[in-house]
C-alpha cells in the first residue's frame, strides 16, 4: 500500500506547471516555488511512510506549498495559549506583562523619550535612574542597577567585584538552571576563583570560615536552589550568619535569588520563597533577581545592594554591554509602580494566576467542559496542581481544577492542539497526566477562553475525521 501511494506522488516538474503553481511563481519566483513544492512533496512522502497516509492530489500539494511560502513571510515568534498550568513557563516566554507595562512599552517606543536625558537640566542623564529609585523604595536597598537578565547580573557582579579573587560557595548551591546556566561556568567566565565549601547536603558556617582569607576572598555567594530541593539530612547557614561571618573582614555577601519576589508566597498557601527585602534586611551587600519570574515584569536582571558596590558596577565596562533598552525599562518601571500602589494581585498576571481562587478556576473548567462535552469525548473536571515554575518553589504546586480529556491517544491530540500553522489559529500547549490530556485554566488568559475552546473543538474534529477515515 505504501509503495503504491508513493508512486501516486507527482514529480515537481508536473506540479510547477499547474495553474496555481504558476501564480506562485509570479509572486515568489521560480526557485522559491520549486523549493516549497519539494518541501510539500517530502512532507507527503514522510506522511505516507510514517503515518500510513494516502497520497494527496496535485492541487492540495500546491496549496501546501503556498502555505509554506506564506509562512516564510510571517513571524516565527507568535502567541500561544498556555494551558499547562505552569505559571512562569520559561519555554513559553515566562511572565505575561500587565496592561500597564504593555502600554508603557508602546508609549516610549513609538517616538523619542527622556531615556538618557535630564529634562530639568537639559543635559545628558542616566538610563539607570528610571528603575533605581523605585527598586530602592520597594526593597530597602541603598541603590539598584538593571541589566539584561539575571544571568548577566551574576556575571557582572562576579567580574566587577571578584575577578582573580576567591568566591566562597556551598557545594549544595553549585546549580545548573535551565538553558545551560551553570554557576561554576559563569564563575570561570568572570575570572573569579570558585572555592567550594561544605558538602552536597550539609554546609556549616565553619566551612566558610575555614576557607575565608581576608586578602583573597572577594565574596561569599549564596545561590537559591531554584529548580530543585534537597531534603532529609541537610543544613545550610542562614544569610544573616554568612553576613556576620564576612563583616569583620569586610567580605560582602551576594545573594542570587533567581525568582526574587516582593510578595510573600505563603499568603497563597505556598511555602516561603525568599523575598528581596528579606535578603536586604538580612544584610546581603548584593542581591540579584530576574525581572520576569515572580516579579512578573519584563526580562531583566535586578541588582540591588550597597551604594558603593552598585556604584562600582555602574561604571564597569561590561555594564554597557549588558544594558537594557527603553522598552524593558518602561515595562519594568510600570510593573514596579503597580507594586508601589499595592495592586500587584489585581494587575500583574503572574500574581493574578497565583492568587486565582479555586472556585473561579472550577467555574472556568466547567464552562470548557460544557462546550467540549458535545463533541462526544469524555471530559471531567479534575483536582490537580499547577506548578509555579521559573525556578521557584520546586516540587510545589497550587491546587487547581483542570479539564481532563479522556481520549485514546492524548499525545496525538496534544500535537494537534499545538498545530504549527499559526495562520489557522493559536497553538494550545497542554499537559498530559495519567494518560489524559489536561487543560489548566490557571494560566489561560480569560480573554483567550473562546479561542481555546475553538482550538480544542477543531483538534477533536480532526481526530474524529482521522479515526473514521482509518
Ligand atoms: C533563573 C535564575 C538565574 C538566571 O536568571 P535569568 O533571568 O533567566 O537570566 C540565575 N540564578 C538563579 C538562582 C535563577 O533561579
Amino acid at each position: 500500500m505504501r509503495q503504491s501511494e508513493l508512486r501516486k506522488l507527482p514529480s515537481v516538474d508536473r506540479l510547477i506547471q499547474t495553474e496555481t503553481a504558476m501564480a506562485l511563481v509570479a509572486q515568489y519566483g521560480r526557485d522559491r516555488t520549486l523549493e516549497a513544492l519539494r518541501g510539500a512533496l517530502d512532507a507527503a512522502r514522510h506522511a505516507i511512510l510514517e503515518d500510513d497516509r494516502t497520497a494527496p492530489d496535485d492541487e492540495s500539494l500546491v496549496v501546501r506549498a503556498a502555505r509554506r511560502l506564506a509562512g516564510e513571510l510571517s513571524p516565527s515568534l507568535y502567541p500561544v495559549i498556555n494551558a499547562t498550568g505552569v505559571i512562569v513557563h520559561t519555554n513559553l516566554g515566562r511572565a505575561p506583562l500587565s496592561p500597564r507595562a504593555r502600554q508603557a512599552i508602546e508609549r516610549v517606543s513609538k517616538g523619542y523619550s527622556n531615556l538618557e536625558y535630564d529634562i530639568e537640566d537639559g543635559a545628558r542623564g542616566s538610563r539607570y535612574m528610571h528603575a533605581a529609585d523605585l527598586l530602592t523604595r520597594l526593597t530597602g536597598a541603598e541603590d539598584a542597577l538593571v541589566v539584561n537578565n539575571n544571568a548577566a547580573a551574576v556575571l557582572l557582579v562576579l567580574t566587577a567585584l571578584a575577578k582573580d579573587r576567591d568566591v566562597l560557595i556551598s557545594r549544595s548551591q553549585l546549580i545548573e538552571i535551565g538553558g545551560g546556566f551553570r554557576i561554576p561556568d559563569v564563575m570561570r567566565q568572570s575570572g573569579a576563583r570558585l572555592v567550594e565549601v561544605g558538602t552536597t547536603n550539609r554546609t556549616y558556617v565553619h566551612d566558610y570560615e575555614e576557607a575565608l582569607h581576608p586578602m583573597n576572598t572577594a565574596l561569599i555567594l549564596r545561590v537559591h536552589h531554584s529548580n530543585f530541593s534537597i531534603t532529609g539530612f541537610v543544613h545550610e547557614p542562614t544569610l544573616a550568619q554568612l553576613v556576620a561571618l564576612g563583616e569583620p573582614f569586610a567580605v560582602p555577601v551576594m545573594d542570587d535569588l533567581g525568582s526574587g519576589t516582593l510578595i510573600d508566597t505563603e499568603t497563597y498557601g505556598l511555602p516561603h520563597e525568599p523575598t528581596i527585602p528579606e535578603s536586604i534586611s538580612a544584610g546581603a551587600s548584593i542581591v540579584t533577581a530576574s525581572g520576569d519570574k515572580l516579579l512578573g515584569g519584563p526580562q531583566a536582571g535586578l541588582i540591588l545592594g550597597k551604594a558603593d558596590l552598585i556604584g562600582r558596577l555602574r561604571h564597569h565596562p561590561l555594564t554597557r554591554a549588558l544594558r537594557v533598552d527603553k522598552t524593558t525599562l518602561a515595562a519594568l518601571q510600570a510593573t514596579l509602580l503597580i507594586y508601589l500602589e499595592g495592586k500587584a494581585i489585581d494587575e500583574i498576571p503572574v500574581w493574578r494566576m497565583i492568587a486565582a481562587p479555586r472556585q473561579t478556576l472550577a467555574r472556568r473548567a466547567r464552562k470548557w467542559q460544557r462546550a467540549i462535552r458535545s463533541m462526544g469525548v469524555p471530559v471531567t473536571v479534575v483536582s490537580t496542581g499547577s506548578p509555579v515554575g521559573g525556578g521557584s518553589l520546586p516540587g510545589q504546586t497550587l491546587p487547581t481544577r483542570a479539564l481532563a480529556l479522556d481520549v485514546p491517544s492524548p499525545h496525538t491530540l496534544a500535537a494537534r492542539l499545538r498545530q504549527p500553522n499559526p495562520a489557522q489559529g493559536t497553538p494550545v500547549i497542554s499537559r498530559i497526566e495519567d494518560d489524559r490530556l489536561l487543560l489548566d485554566p490557571r494560566t489561560d488568559l480569560p480573554e483567550q477562553d473562546s479561542t481555546l475552546i475553538e482550538m480544542v473543538q477543531a483538534a477533536l474534529t480532526a481526530s474524529l475525521e482521522q479515526t473514521t477515515s482509518d
